[in-house]
């Protein structure tokens, strides 16, 4: 009987992606997936380390493995991903989860076959985890989760170091593949029935800008140049590929060409998650975001005029060092007047290694809560109204599967990024087909096929 794996991924989309290599180098193998961890013979467990929460979640799952792996003298459980890159997190699986068979980190990904062939459960942890990144490493295979639709990487790592962001010290300096590579990918793809890509980096908007990392893809130094924006264009032209989104887009890196591709290409997604994290100028430099409250809302307005229709969600973090209620009062500020059609908001929670770690103005948690949960009132209003304008409409939906909450229903989404419902046979599933929408409520759509 074959072998089994199972992958349990934290934190991002770029995790997701991650883990979907990391299924394609188990399945080279002969390994098949399986549902339950317990049973799976192989435990791989790819972590975030963006929230505190992300690590209390991951200790707690991987807790509940130790009995499961005492019990099967061949079960592998490896960790891997953005918290094996802290020294502290690898000194704690020491110390208390030494039963660990492999930890390696998000560099290293690539080396994961020739690691998990010298993991032997006699001889302890087998630990390799590399402090910095090559270019970013072409043609592992990969397991993709769906066949319509999929993550492709174009950069990864981040030069900004927003002073609350551990992302900087976990992934590295800024790589970007060469857009031959993306695009090569992208048209194997569309061969293999993929009509949706999602093109992912941390700052997909300074696409191709860094120098650090040698051998990575630079317009500064290569020829010929392909920005974000060129990149875009290129990938609207590639057959079969209907839909384009990505993410994430650092404000300070929008740039006007790049704004200008929402008014001009056919098949970008009129949708964009563009991160904020706070309405006040003062603690946007606090957090070393490079723009003020009000560049933020004039880049809002460009792409409304270019795109009137632009679906904007964004993320926000609520507390962040030394904010005031004066602080506050302008997040609320910028969230009325931009009027997101959906917000992650968050509590700031202190990550050890970061310099907002150290300020000494942290916000008290009873405050944090009360403006978190004053937040959620303001954006659920806002939400409801814009719901409102969806009922009647007739979206395009691109059909993910059953409704996990109705499996009578099929679910998918718009070109917005909303979540759609309706009946539908499981044929469907992978099409893109119409559905108007009969019932609007503030974070789901029901619809009927048309
Ligand atoms: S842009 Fe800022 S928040 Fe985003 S990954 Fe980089 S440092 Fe973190």
């Amino acid at each position: 009987m074959a072998k089994s794996y199972h992958i349990i991924t934290f934190g991002c989309q770029m995790n997701e992606r991650d883990s979907e290599t990391l299924a394609g180098m188990l399945e080279a193998q002969g390994y098949v997936f399986e549902e339950e961890p317990k049973k799976a013979d192989v435990v791989l467990l790819n972590t975030c380390s963006v929230r505190e929460n992300a690590d209390k979640r991951f200790f707690g799952v991987l807790g509940q493995l130790k009995n499961p792996h005492e019990r099967n003298p061949e079960m592998i459980v490896g960790v891997c991903g953005c918290m094996m890159q802290q020294q502290r997190i690898i000194d704690m699986l020491k110390s208390k989860y030494p039963w660990v068979d492999l930890v390696f980190g998000t560099y290293n990904i690539g080396e994961f076959p020739r690691l998990f062939a010298n993991i032997s459960r006699e001889k302890k942890m087998l630990v390799e985890v590399w402090e910095s990144g090559k270019p970013m490493e072409e043609g592992l295979p990969q397991s993709r989760a769906f066949k319509f639709k999929s993550y492709v990487n174009i950069m990864e790592g981040c030069n900004n170091f927003c002073s609350y962001c551990i992302v900087p010290y976990t992934r590295g300096r800024e790589r970007s593949r060469r857009p031959e590579d993306i695009l090569a990918e992208i048209r194997a793809l569309a061969q293999d029935g993929c009509k949706e890509v999602t093109l992912l980096g941390q700052n997909v908007n300074s696409y191709g800008r860094a120098k650090s990392i040698e051998g990575s893809y630079n317009w500064v130094t290569d020829e010929p140049h392909l920005d974000f924006a060129g990149l875009l264009r290129e990938v609207d032209k590639i057959p079969g590929i209907e839909r384009i989104r990505f993410m994430s887009s650092h404000p300070k890196d929008l740039s006007d060409d790049m704004i200008a591709c929402f008014g001009e290409l056919k098949h970008l997604c009129r949708q964009i998650h563009l991160p904020v994290q706070s309405g006040s100028t003062e603690i946007l430099q606090k957090m070393n975001r490079h723009y003020t409250k009000e560049q933020y809302i004039a880049l809002v307005e460009k792409l409304r005029a270019a795109c009137p229709q632009i679906a904007i969600s964004t993320d926000i973090i609520v507390g962040f060092p030394g904010e005031t209620e004066a602080d506050f009062e302008e997040t609320v500020d910028l969230c009325e007047k931009v009027r997101y059609d959906s917000a992650f908001t968050f509590l700031y929670s202190v990550r050890e290694g970061t310099p907002a770690a150290k300020d000494p103005e942290q916000v008290p948690e009873a405050v944090k809560h009360q403006r978190f949960d004053r937040l959620l009132d303001v954006m659920h209003a806002i939400q409801e109204d814009k719901s409102a304008a969806d009922q009647d409409q007739i979206y395009d939906v691109l059909v993910e599967g059953q409704s996990k909450t109705d499996p009578g229903m099929l679910t998918g989404k718009n070109e917005f990024g909303k979540t759609v419902d309706f009946k539908g046979g499981e044929r469907l599933i992978g099409q893109i087909v119409p559905v108007r929408i009969v019932k609007a409520q503030t974070f789901s759509l029901y619809g009927e096929l048309l």
